[in-house]
């Protein structure tokens, strides 16, 4: 953080990958570093939010977390996306952001839930473009996701390697609208098609 910024510029600020694993005392001085810019952002992403709660940030920071999905999956150190999650609706900054990526099997309500309490500025998807095998989420449900959230988020960011997932929606042969599942099976969800929603009988439920 010893060069200068400029007016305007967004700049990343990440430390050994993960600003949380900074030391207080050089998080704190990079903080600083940050207000002495008050024209520049500064873009923070960490998987650990609830380090920024002990600090105080200027307004030209933007405090990032990563949620790729809220189900817990083996293979990170990282805390929970639940309580990831709760740091940032307890975060009291302007600027919050949230990073999906790699985008992993995820609950459709509970993550706009989540992301309506948290209130970010921006979101950014992606998806695990280096084939990691991760356990992806269906097609609908990302498409899903992104139009969900377009209704409240000002800026979602889809990174170029989601346009894998997303070009295996399944489309309406009637309408062309985006196929969504419910209970089950694949319905159209345009209201003016005839094939909207077809009821399913009790019984099967
Ligand atoms: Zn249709």
């Amino acid at each position: 953080m010893s060069k200068k910024f400029k007016p305007g510029e967004f700049v990343a600020v990440s430390l050994m990958g993960d600003i949380s694993f900074a030391q207080n005392e050089e998080f704190q001085r990079i903080i600083d570093r940050t207000s002495k810019f008050p024209e520049t952002r500064f873009l923070f992403c960490t998987k650990n939010p609830a380090r920024y709660l002990s600090l105080e940030f200027p307004d030209n920071c933007v405090l990032g977390a990563t949620i790729e999905s809220d189900v817990i999956y083996s293979g990170t150190k990282a805390p929970s996306p639940m309580s990831r999650y709760k740091a940032m609706v307890q975060l009291k900054h302007l600027h919050k952001f949230i990073s999906i990526e790699p985008v992993m099997k995820f609950d459709l309500s509970t993550m706009v839930y989540w992301m309506s309490r948290i209130g970010p500025e921006i979101v950014e998807i992606g998806g695990d473009n280096y084939g990691h095998g991760l356990p992806e989420p269906e097609p609908w449900q990302v498409w899903a996701l992104i139009k969900q959230l377009g209704k409240f988020v000002p800026r979602i960011i889809q990174k170029p390697g989601l346009d894998r997932i997303l070009g295996k929606v399944e489309r309406c042969g009637l309408c062309g609208e985006v196929m969504i599942k419910i209970i089950g099976s694949m319905v159209c969800d345009n209201k003016t098609c005839q094939r909207y929603r077809q009821p399913v009988p009790k019984s099967r439920r």
